[in-house]
């Protein structure tokens, strides 16, 4: 299937100058939904996960069909201050200022794997803060998995060394 046909390009969104690729549009169709997360859980069926981490907000969206698939549990990575349980936290870059996410403490005990779930890599700043939270659980991280990646921003670069999962590039 041909899942490009199904994201749609947005210019200047957020920012002028960004080309923005929508999921939505992917989302609404019912065959392209099941043929992305069939094909991302036969790709990443071989990683033995535990738990699959969805970052907020779009992370949320793949990553729980993906966990049901799998047999596995979610965990919700989140803004801070969404969280009700003690939390770990990273604070992280962004092109101006910085920003924080937040994994329940208790959200994973060693030896779990887990893998993580977005829908874009783009600079792999959010990816890479995400695996410090996993390292910072003690658990093993077995992968990465993105619906898209945008790859003239080499975010693979910034992440740890484990298997990458992606459907789409541009
Ligand atoms: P990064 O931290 O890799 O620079 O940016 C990735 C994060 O920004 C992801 O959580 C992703 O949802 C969001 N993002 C960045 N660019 C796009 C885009 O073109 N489309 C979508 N849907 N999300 C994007």
């Amino acid at each position: 299937m041909d899942l490009k046909s199904l994201i749609r390009d947005i210019p200047d969104f957020p920012q002028p100058g960004i080309l923005f690729r929508d999921i939505t549009t992917l989302l609404r169709d019912p065959e392209g939904l099941r043929y992305t997360i069939d094909s991302m859980a036969e790709r990443c069926t071989d990683l033995s996960v535990d738990y699959i981490i969805g970052m907020e907000s779009r992370g949320f969206i793949f990553g729980a069909p993906l966990a049901y698939k799998l047999d596995a549990g979610f965990i919700p990575v989140r803004k801070p201050g969404k969280l009700p349980a003690p939390v770990h936290s990273v604070e992280y870059e962004l092109e101006y200022g910085t920003d924080k996410l937040e994994i329940h403490r208790d959200a994973a005990e060693p030896p779990a794997r887990i893998l993580i779930v977005d829908d874009v890599i783009a600079t792999g700043g959010t990816a890479a803060a995400t695996a410090k939270l996993v390292e910072q659980t003690g658990c093993e991280l077995a992968g990465f998995g993105f619906i898209i990646e945008l790859t003239g921003l080499e975010g693979r670069k910034k992440l740890p060394d484990v298997p990458v999962v992606t459907l789409v590039e541009y």
